[in-house]
């Protein structure tokens, strides 16, 4: 599939995975509609970007957990933007890190809003034009933490097990439409995700990742750009990648 001059949609697109994404999708020519809160670091990307690759680029602030805002920012996408070719929804959390009898509400809240909420939302709005224009393909970025879960990481890993299986219902839902969908699934790759999920705790999240060598966003994106450059017959429906000194979510081969 030659993405040159497509429409690549990707939320969460202002750090980590989803940042690399954007760079690799620009360097095969894509034309990118980057979702994130943060305007500043969208708009410095998106600078970066059209003045590296010489793609065009447009930029939402948008949350992804309110609906209202992603319904009217799709239909009042310009008209040569609204032919999305790829939505990559990336936009995702884990917060927090505790027994389930101990958790905060606050947290689940916000990891299932935006999990799992933001991404039907997204979904919801880009799916009819794929459908209805007969191509198009979802990238769902789930988590090793959909196929098994660990210690006090009973709600994260619900919300990534609710996107493992709700991309297999896309998969069945959209046969016979011309769209595909892929299901990526990270194990630890070093970005803010840990940042975010001890609240800010810089020394704490940094831990995470010492001692071994951990993925990185580029490593990723790498794989979500393999799914989608595949030729149009066929549907990649899952990639499952982990670092190669972790073997399951508690079994990390960590020298120290
Ligand atoms: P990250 O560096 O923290 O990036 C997360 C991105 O999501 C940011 O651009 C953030 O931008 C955006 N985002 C968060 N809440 C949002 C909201 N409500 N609306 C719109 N955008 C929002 O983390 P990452 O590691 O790249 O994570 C990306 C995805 O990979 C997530 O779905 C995560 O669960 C998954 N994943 C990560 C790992 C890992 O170890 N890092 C492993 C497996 C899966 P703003 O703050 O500007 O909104």
């Amino acid at each position: 599939m030659n993405l040159k001059g497509k429409i690549v949609l990707i939320t969460g697109a202002s750090a980590g995975i989803g940042e690399a994404c954007a760079y690799k999708f620009a360097e095969l020519g894509a034309n990118l509609i980057l979702f994130a809160r943060r305007e500043e670091k969208l708009a410095k990307i998106a600078e970066n970007i059209k003045s590296k690759y010489g793609v065009e680029v447009l930029t939402r602030t948008i949350d992804v957990r309110n609906n209202s805002s992603v319904e009217q920012v799709i239909a009042e996408l310009p008209n040569i933007w609204q032919d999305i070719q790829v939505l990559v929804n990336n936009a995702g959390k884990a917060l927090g890190m505790s027994k389930i009898q101990e958790g905060s509400l606050e947290d689940w809240e916000e990891m299932i809003d935006t999990n799992i909420k933001g991404l039907l939302y997204t979904s919801r709005a880009v799916l009819p034009g794929m459908v209805s224009r007969r191509t198009g393909h979802v990238i769902n970025i789930g988590s090793l933490a959909g196929h098994e879960v660990y210690p006090s990481g009973n709600v994260y890993c619900g919300s990534k097990s609710f996107v493992r299986a709700v991309s297999k219902g896309m998969i069945i839902d959209l046969n016979g439409t011309g769209v595909r969908v892929t299901n990526v699934d990270p194990g630890l790759v070093e970005t803010e995700f840990s940042i975010v999920r001890f609240h800010g705790d810089a020394e704490k999240a940094k831990n995470v990742y010492v001692g071994y060598t951990p993925l990185t966003g580029d490593d990723v994106a790498d794989a979500v750009i393999y799914a989608a450059t595949r030729p149009a017959h066929v549907q990649v429906q899952e990639i499952f990648i982990t670092s190669t000194d972790q073997a399951t979510a508690t079994i990390v081969n960590k020298k120290m």
